[in-house]
């Protein structure tokens, strides 16, 4: 495993793991134990409750040692046990998390106010942690995290107390109340400018009230820092909905949040109090869709040039125009139409068949056919594609998603789309699967849509994705999909980049006041990728009532 240091310097998003103490407490510990004395006295269920969390895709766990400081320990008589229960809880979690997971040494605040608010000196209190920073050094930690912190000059104290010790990491994170300062009224702006002078590696806010405050947040300390951000909810305040007391923060509404916090800037994201381990699946899957485990491309107008340069000279590239009916129609900026029809549930194909039959009657252009829609089982969208146009003659439109396969299964698949006709491609991302009768369903996101696009425009070149000759190249009609309504016109701008020259079509979701339908603009980029003109070239029925 690469030093945690150097995974600083990418732009891979790493997922925390959720609360330990609401796990323990779960797991049946009363709330009037000391949590961090169970370093000692039951490790292995310290270490379950680490295993759940790696198994639920943390990429980064936390020592059990929020509250092991000497202030704490003691109001249970164990302050003489502060080291042992600091250095066992470090090789618990290094135990479980082995090389493939970093553990963070778990460092939160002394539980005494400090000067001037209180008795105990800067120099005192440094000197306080940096006990506690020794000992999980000595255990093995990868990189400390410093946590729920609401006075930045505690959190000043902290960070000089690992400093003495180590030059590993440090995640420096503050915690805020509902007006979304902390509790000392220190804003975002100002805690976040000190932390970055005073040496954190990255800036974060963890606790708190839920997400929606530190979502807000994060957007104000974007603009004043260029260290990496973190964000570690907890699952809100509970609220109480007749007499009962709720969380509000179900697993799937923080996954949701955590795509907005990527959005924010943040690089890091797990759960705090009130978090579990589903909800860290979900906000893993969440991550994995939007930071794929390969790098991106990185794609420059020199990107196709080099494709160009390895491919074998004696190819005979198929040009756009040629490729099918439909590419020929977009090339020549002719009005295409398609219907998206889902593919069979079962075994049986007829009755879908038989309702794409009526629209070739009616004078479509193309089926398009959408990929694993909503996790639900159904006929690979491939196959439904090979039988629209091998049986009813009219050409498909196939959807097709980085959800599902690795590299190699896309490989394969896409070479066999090739060689079954196939033609007209919609390449995406895909959604996690999160909903539908299969939420446990593994997402795989080896690469996201560019590096698919770039997978099957090297195929349009004759080469596979170790550029290795595969023979007669692919002639495959490239379109993705664009949000031209999101926050981050980013991806946009990388899709226009993109050196497939190809079409490049728009799915545009947008809301009607009584049912959600979508349309489909297909603009036509020039070779140049200079005009910025969407025209809309398509439209799209979704889920119309005959093909469900
Ligand atoms: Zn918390």
């Amino acid at each position: 495993m690469e030093p945690f240091r150097d995974i600083l310097e990418t732009d891979r998003i790493h997922v925390f793991d959720g609360a330990m103490g609401t796990m323990l407490y779960a797991k049946g510990v009363y709330i009037n134990r000391c949590y961090d004395e169970l370093n000692l006295t039951n490790p292995d269920l310290v270490e379950e409750i680490h295993s759940e969390y790696l198994r639920a895709g943390a990429d980064i766990i936390e020592t059990n040692t929020f509250g092991a400081t000497a202030h704490n320990l003691n109001q249970y008589g164990l302050a003489d046990n502060l080291h042992e229960i600091n250095v066992s809880a470090a090789r618990i979690a290094r135990a479980a998390a082995g090389d493939r997971a970093y553990v963070a040494g778990a460092i939160g605040p002394l539980g005494l106010r400090i000067e001037p608010y209180g008795p105990t000196s800067f120099d005192e209190a440094k000197d306080m942690f940096k006990v506690q920073a020794e000992a999980l050094l000595e255990g093995g930690v990868d990189l400390f995290v410093l946590e729920t912190f609401s006075d930045v000059s505690a959190m000043r104290q902290a960070i000089r107390a690992v400093r003495e010790v180590s030059d590993l990491p440090i995640i420096a994170q503050m915690t805020i109340l509902t007006d979304g300062n902390t509790s000392y009224g220190t804003t975002p702006e100002l805690f976040t400018a000190r932390l970055d002078e005073w040496g954190a590696d990255v800036i974060g806010l963890n606790c708190g009230v839920g997400p929606a405050i530190i979502l807000s947040a994060l957007e104000k300390m974007r603009a004043v820092t260029k260290k990496k951000l973190a964000a570690q909810p907890n699952a809100g305040l509970p609220r109480d909905v007749q007499g009962r007391q709720f969380y509000m923060c179900s697993p799937e509404y923080m996954s949701k949040f955590a795509k907005r916090f990527i959005q924010a800037g943040a690089k890091f994201i797990g759960g705090c109090c009130g978090t579990t381990p589903a909800h860290i699946k979900l906000i893993s899957d969440a991550v994995r869709a939007a930071s794929p485990r390969a790098q991106n491309v990185v794609l420059t107008s020199g990107a196709l040039a080099h494709v160009t340069d390895v491919a074998p000279a004696d190819l005979k590239l198929v040009p756009p125009a040629e490729r099918s009916h439909w590419s020929r129609k977009i090339v020549n900026g002719e009005f295409v139409t398609s219907v998206e029809v889902l593919p069979p549930k079962g075994v049986d194909a007829q009755k879908t068949l038989d309702s794409i039959r009526l629209l070739k009657e009616a004078g479509v252009d193309g089926v398009n056919i959408p990929d694993g829609a909503r996790a639900q089982s159904r006929m690979s969208a491939l196959a439904t594609a090979v039988l629209v146009e091998q049986q009813i003659g009219i050409e498909s439109v196939l959807h097709y998603c980085c959800r599902d396969r690795n590299l190699l299964g896309m490989m394969s698949d896409l070479l066999g789309a090739a060689a079954l006709g196939l033609r007209n491609l919609l390449l995406i991302t895909g959604d996690p699967p999160k909903m539908g009768p299969y939420p446990d369903a593994t997402a795989v996101f080896d690469i996201d849509a560019i590096g698919l696009t770039n997978m099957v425009n090297k195929l349009n070149h004759g080469l596979d994705i170790g550029n290795n000759p595969i023979g007669q190249p692919t002639a495959f009609c490239i379109g993705v999909g664009v949000n031209p309504g999101a926050a981050s016109n980013t991806r946009l701008k990388q899709a226009r980049s993109m050196p497939s020259r190809s079409l490049f079509s728009t799915l545009i979701n947008y809301a009607t006041s009584s049912k959600r339908s979508s349309m489909c603009a297909f603009p036509l980029w020039p070779a140049s990728g200079r005009s910025s003109r969407i025209a809309t070239r398509s439209f799209c029925i979704t889920k119309f009532p005959a093909f469900g």
